[in-house]
């Protein structure tokens, strides 16, 4: 069975054809990668298999099933994660008590649970905190798990947007540029990161600027440009085609 792919996909945003008719295959267990100028509607591609924007048409297929029209929260407990292009934290509270609160949102306690403090709501809040610290571990800030998000470095700040996805026990993650504005050593650490998400069994959808990074850890590239799929293939066949060339020096 095809893991996860986009038939025909098209978002339009009043005259703007954001993302127009992309098919796309994504494959199980790999790092797959979309790269393309700004503007050309990568994101706006995840927001529409996140569920984040409802197609204008085509469809999302994840594991046979058609989730072009359910809310994020479901596809997020399909399995589906994703980090954002800006991360979205909490600065004034810690790294720790961020991953919970992203993982909480996910739980099935109630109001009324919260209100009377069942041993349900206790059990959960201690599994939050369990799982929130063996994420951090994962992505190694587990020193840094009380300081305050907005005293992190940025590329600690990637990783803890990429602890809270993982927190969710995702089968696939989306990464809206995971190295954008961390220096290249930091982007190196981050690389690694992703391939020992790859080795944990998690397939992994990236957008990314960096090249140097995306030829090395990439399995296969779709490129977009102003919407529309211009090329798809090896990093080293990206790498020498013409129309991928020629969109990337605006010719
Ligand atoms: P990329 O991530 O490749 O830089 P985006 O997906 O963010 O591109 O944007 C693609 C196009 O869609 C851009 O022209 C952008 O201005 C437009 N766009 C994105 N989101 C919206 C929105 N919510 N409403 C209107 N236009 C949007
Ligand atoms: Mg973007």
């Amino acid at each position: 069975m095809i893991f996860l792919e986009t038939r025909n996909l098209t978002k339009r945003f009043g005259g703007l054809v954001a993302v127009n008719n992309v098919d796309f295959t994504i494959e199980q267990g790999k790092i797959n990668a979309i790269i393309g100028p700004n503007g050309a509607g990568k994101s706006t591609f995840f927001n529409l298999i996140s569920g984040f924007h409802r197609p204008s048409s085509g469809q999302v297929i994840f594991k046979g099933q058609d989730i072009s029209t359910l809310p994020s929260n479901k596809i997020a407990e399909l399995g589906v994660a994703r980090t954002f292009q800006t991360t979205n934290l909490f600065e004034q509270s810690t790294v720790l008590d961020n991953v919970i609160v992203g993982h909480r949102l996910r739980t099935k306690s109630n109001l009324a649970d919260a209100i009377f403090r069942t041993p349900r709501l206790k059990r959960e809040e201690a599994q939050c905190r369990e799982k929130a610290m063996e994420v951090l571990e994962f992505v190694e800030l587990n020193n840094v798990s009380d300081k305050l998000v907005g005293s992190l470095t940025q590329e600690e700040k990637k990783r803890t947007a990429f602890a809270l996805a993982l927190a969710t026990d995702p089968e696939i993650v989306f990464l809206d540029e995971p190295a954008a504005g961390v220096n290249p050593d930091e982007t190196d650490g981050l690389a690694e990161l992703i391939n020992k998400m790859v080795d944990k069994g998690i397939t992994v959808c990236l957008i990314e600027h960096k090249m140097q990074m995306i030829m090395k850890i990439a399995d296969k590239i779709m490129v977009l440009n102003y919407g529309e799929k211009i090329a798809e293939g090896l990093p080293e066949e990206i790498r020498n085609n013409e129309t991928v060339i020629k969109a990337y020096l605006g010719g």
